[in-house]
């Protein structure tokens, strides 16, 4: 993006690919906070939804680091992404096949729960490029034989987590849904809390006090509300005015909240219906910022609807909408244009692919393995480990 304004005071260079738009609204693109791009298909659904960035809340074998360089490679197939590598939980499952250096973790009986275990899993996190560790203090919502209110992982055992991602630079995405889990993760240091459909007024103010942010998810929790399955149902149909109320207390208080919608497996839900749930919830259209400001207005007093809006040349992400956002939000649901790094791309149509250009093959990338980053690590720390 060179300019942004009124076409006569904009030159339009020579060839230059023109979209008319005319009658509808340009938007920058949306941001999921909260999504799980485990597929070349999800990556490219997100970004015909709009979703031109996003922050990764975990996926079973790293595919979310390779999202993140196809986003590199070819934008209009994936949003640019903040990968978080795998999920730093007690039960890894499949996930000891992710990586050779977590393989080991398969030894301990009760899963990865002691400091060097959890160290361990974020330190293969972070040797194989994750920008965000995500963790949970609290089991699931979305399994019928889980109790969401339910602790896995105590204070203590999130602050291995959380020093751990900070050694690397990192911070933590923590699911929660218990009060005293959302006030553990929060006082454990996370970064920002995911669900968090319980969490009080005392969390509330220490999430103010220490900037911690709130990515409510309000889309999944309506999704359960919609199972086919009882006990999810009637779980979704609790929590969600629960979670409402929540959304509103924390804006109120002046925390800071993230639009997420947790689409997995297979189907993206659009960012733009995190927006509309949290409208409902009592949102007003136009938020504003920490200090107070009316952001339009101020953008309107500066004149810089007026002005063309000079800039260091980059690559544009957009939204194309039918009608205007701040009188109906849903229209953000179905953006009819989107536009990734400067490329147009058809909400409906073909896969976006860039303009042909001269190609070449990138070398691949090489790693320091986690046992060359941390040696002797797991010899030492785990008991029985020979
Ligand atoms: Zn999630």
């Amino acid at each position: 993006m060179r300019a942004a304004g009124p076409r006569a005071l904009i030159a339009v260079p020579k060839g230059a690919k023109t979209l008319d738009v005319h009658g509808t609204w340009v938007l920058p693109g949306l941001i999921d906070a909260h999504i799980h791009l485990s597929t070349a298909a999800e990556a490219r659904d997100a970004v015909r939804a709009g979703v031109t960035s996003a922050r990764s809340g975990s996926t079973n074998f790293y595919q979310d680091i390779a999202v993140r360089e196809l986003a590199r490679q070819v934008p209009a197939q994936a949003p640019r992404l903040k990968a978080a590598g795998v999920f730093v939980t007690p039960d890894l499952g499949d996930t000891v096949l992710a990586d050779p250096d977590l393989t080991p973790l398969a030894r301990l009986r009760d899963g990865a729960r002691s400091a060097e275990a959890l160290r361990r899993v974020v330190e293969v996190n972070l040797a194989l490029g994750a920008d965000v560790v995500k963790t949970r203090v609290n089991e699931r919502a979305g399994l019928p034989d889980q109790d969401p209110l339910t602790q896995v992982y105590s204070r203590e055992q999130l602050s291995e987590v959380v020093a751990a991602a900070r050694r690397g630079g990192k911070g933590v995405l923590c699911h929660s849904y218990s009060e005293k889990g959302c006030h553990d993760a929060v006082t454990a240091g996370v970064l920002s809390l995911e669900h968090g459909a319980f969490v009080g007024e005392r969390t509330l103010h220490e999430m103010r006090r220490r900037g911690t942010y709130f990515t409510p998810t309000l889309t999944a929790i309506a999704g359960l509300a919609e199972s086919p399955d009882p006990v999810l149902a009637e779980r979704g149909r609790t929590y969600l005015p629960v979670l409402k109320r929540a959304v509103v207390a924390a804006h109120e208080l002046g925390v800071e909240l993230a639009a997420g919608t947790d689409s997995s497996g297979g189907k993206v839900l659009p960012v733009g219906r995190e927006v509309e749930l949290m409208r409902e919830a009592g949102l007003p259209a136009a938020l504003r910022d920490p200090h107070g400001h009316d952001r339009r207005g101020a953008a309107a007093r500066r004149g810089t609807h007026r002005r063309p809006a000079r800039t260091r040349v980059r690559r544009a992400d957009l939204i194309v909408v039918d009608g205007d956002p701040l009188a109906d939000v849903s229209v953000l649901k179905t953006p009819v244009r989107v536009v990734r790094a400067g490329l147009a791309v058809d909400p409906a149509g073909s896969p976006g692919t860039t303009a042909e250009c001269r190609f070449s093959l990138p070398r691949p990338h090489h790693r320091r393995s986690a046992h060359e980053a941390v040696p002797e690590f797991f010899r030492r720390t785990v008991p029985g480990a020979a």
